[in-house]
């Protein structure tokens, strides 16, 4: 087992900055163990027959969450395919931000998820606020009956309602039962020819990454349409990508909102949080 982890690890630097962690991930999901479990107590027994597989389908550049089926997220564990984006870290930011405010300011709230995936901005804010209800909505039907699974293992499918819809078609908010005290976005964002490693540009949906050249084109749909969905006094938190504050900031200012900026753990600029502007 030692040696198996110590070969699979060095066949996996050049793949993942992670290697020792993958692989670990890896065996313990071939034994049927945890990561603790493999490494208390499975370190001197036999490598199991599937690790192979899995090692192979890690070294072709497939995500660990998509080859376990899933990942964790501010801390709750959601359950993830193809068919969603994996749940980042840097987005727990909009969740900390929603949760600040605390129950006694929106323990009651209206939630709206704009693009939920596998719902995990949704669902690990609708657990951190035990009196709201949410709305997640989806374009693709297949990412929804992701996010309503997570709904139903997290134990929040009686306030979470799961809706088949696409911001660029008109009447698209009609039956969400709006205003939205709280409304979440984590929309694609990335420019239509960056970079990316072949982990997320190989193997998530595309349709959850790219908004055409400059990355903004689902800000310029959706943010327009915010104002009308939001409650007075309510607070719209927009994912951004690093390099893209000013221009979705400009883009919410001509819609009538106003906002601050969301720093992620590592200080990069990672969310709007905004709201109707003064006087309009
Ligand atoms: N943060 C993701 C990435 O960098 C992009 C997510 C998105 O487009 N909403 O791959």
């Amino acid at each position: 087992m030692a040696a198996a982890l110590r070969e699979a690890t060095a066949a996996l630097a050049a793949t993942t900055d992670t290697p020792r962690l993958d692989a670990e991930l890896l065996m313990a999901h071939a034994l049927g163990a945890s990561r603790s479990d493999l490494l208390l107590r499975h370190m001197a027994g036999p490598v199991p027959e599937a690790f192979a597989v899995l090692l192979a389908r890690r070294l072709a550049a497939e995500p660990v969450a998509y080859i376990l089926g899933e990942q964790e997220f501010f801390g709750l564990t959601f359950r993830v395919t193809p068919d969603v984006l994996i749940p980042r870290g840097d987005s727990e930011v909009l969740v900390a931000a929603a949760l600040a405010d605390g129950p006694a300011a929106t323990g009651l709230a209206k939630v709206l998820d704009c693009g939920t995936g596998s719902g995990c901005l949704l669902l690990a804010v609708l657990h951190g606020l035990p009196g709201a209800v949410g709305v997640g909505i989806d374009r693709s039907a297949a990412a929804l009956a992701i996010a309503a699974e997570n709904a139903r293992s997290l134990g929040l499918a009686p306030r979470a309602r799961m809706v088949l819809a696409d911001w660029s078609q008109q009447g698209w908010h009609k039956a969400l039962g709006g205003p939205f005290d709280l409304i979440l976005a984590n929309p694609p964002y990335v420019e239509s020819d960056a970079a990316l490693a072949p982990d997320v540009r190989d193997h998530e949906p595309a349709g959850a990454l790219f908004a055409g050249p400059e990355g903004l084109d689902d800000y310029l749909c959706l943010i327009p349409q915010l104002p009308a969905l939001l409650a007075a006094g309510g607070r719209a938190l927009v994912e951004i990508g690093a390099t893209q504050a000013e221009a979705v900031a400009a883009i919410a200012a001509d819609a009538g909102l106003a906002g601050d900026l969301l720093r992620d753990l590592a200080g990069r600029p990672r969310a709007l949080a905004l709201r109707h502007a003064a006087g309009r």
